[in-house]
């Protein structure tokens, strides 16, 4: 019998190489149309359920592919609705995802690797180090799992779907996995979420924010910054002594010359209380972005989110109003983000991917916890 490792992953393959794979296996090439939307348009996750799919085909697929590699390991539903997800691979890593609904919209946060090798200090992911990268079909299915688990298998969502690349893992280490799950996500025949509904935030790896700002269907940028000098920055986001603040603005700059009539981009900013929050730092922030002419920057502050055994507190809220009274005096937008789902460990910087105990309280105290 062939292992699972050892399988075709489906949902990881272009419309093209769907094609190529039927033949391979002696099928006619229409069926690889059949499978795409089956897989994506349709979100089954099991060759079975295409039953527009001859019986003896399906058998076939079964032998030498899948359809599906991640497995729901836990869902914890917030009090505000927030859904965080936490899947293994079939090599038994962590995943995770989180479903933000608001509204008139949903959003989907997902993950790049397993784990993570940057050394974010105010970051929970950062204790796994890197486990490993995710494939494309792992990126996709992520978003197959949580739109089938909030509407149903294939069900129709009322509105659309945007992506955020801010899970877990630096989403700029796997860049070539990151932009094919991008692509194939975007195909009308699929899941039809465009570029331009997808943010992909990197903590600046620099030479990737270049080789991004060249993509010809490119999604919006977000940059985590956090910190307006060097000697700060080096501390709390230690991919700051690989490139520098002078050599990520230099990039922001060039990135700046990409975007689209109307079309901004993001700084975020992990307000830690005490640490970098004093309005001297705001100051020296909106001096920066001035001294670089990055005029079609925003700046999205988010309080930092308590997670043990981390020692950072969140700033106070005088002082993130404040901070934000400077920096817009200075003629900079900034923005507070709405931390969602807090009590669940779903929120920026708290996905720790371990099913700890005390996660599992906290899911129980407050929401919802659904062992799957
Ligand atoms: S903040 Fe992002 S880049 Fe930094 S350690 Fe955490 S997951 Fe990695």
């Amino acid at each position: 019998m062939i292992g699972m490792s050892e399988k075709t992953h489906l949902t990881a393959l272009t419309p093209d190489e769907l094609a190529e794979f039927v033949q391979n296996i002696g099928e006619p090439k229409y069926r690889a149309k059949q499978i795409f939307k089956g897989l994506h348009a349709r979100r089954l996750q099991s060759f079975e359920e295409m039953t527009d799919l001859p019986k003896s085909f399906r058998e076939k697929l079964n032998e030498t592919a899948t359809a599906s590699t991640l497995k729901v390991e836990s869902r914890y539903v917030s009090v505000d609705g927030t859904r965080r997800f936490l899947m293994k691979t079939h090599d038994d890593l962590p995943v995770e995802a989180v479903f933000i609904p608001t509204e008139n919209r949903d959003t989907i946060c997902f993950s790049s690797q397993s784990g993570c090798p940057l050394k974010c200090d105010f970051c929970l992911t950062a204790k796994l180090g890197l486990l490993r990268n995710l494939t494309a079909g792992e990126i996709v299915e992520q978003i197959i799992i949580v739109l089938n688990d909030v509407y149903g298998v294939g069900n129709e969502t009322p509105h659309g779907t945007n992506l955020v690349g801010m899970g877990a893992g630096e989403p700029f280490l796997n860049f070539d996995n990151l932009i094919k799950a991008l692509g194939i996500m975007s195909d009308a025949e699929g899941l039809f979420i465009v570029p331009n509904r997808v943010t992909i935030s990197t903590a600046g790896i620099v030479p990737k924010i270049y080789e991004f700002a060249r993509l010809e269907k490119r999604p919006h940028l977000a940059i985590s910054l956090s910190a307006p000098n060097d000697e700060l920055r080096d501390k709390l986001m230690p991919i700051n002594k690989r490139w520098n603040i002078e050599e990520l603005f230099a990039a922001a700059q060039e990135f700046q010359k990409s975007l689209r009539r109307g079309e901004r981009f993001t700084f975020e900013y992990v307000l830690l209380g005490g640490v970098n929050d004093t309005e001297e730092h705001a100051r020296k922030l909106a001096e920066l972005l001035n001294r670089y002419g990055l005029e079609r920057v925003k700046i999205n502050l988010i309080a930092h989110n308590s997670a043990e055994p981390l020692e950072y507190r969140p700033s106070d809220a005088r002082q993130i109003a404040r901070f934000k009274e400077v920096l817009e005096s200075k003629g900079v937008s900034a923005y507070l983000r709405t931390p969602r789902g807090r009590d669940i460990y779903a929120a920026c910087g708290q996905l720790a991917a371990k099913s700890e105990p005390n996660l599992i309280q906290i899911g129980k105290q407050k929401s919802e916890k659904v062992k799957m």
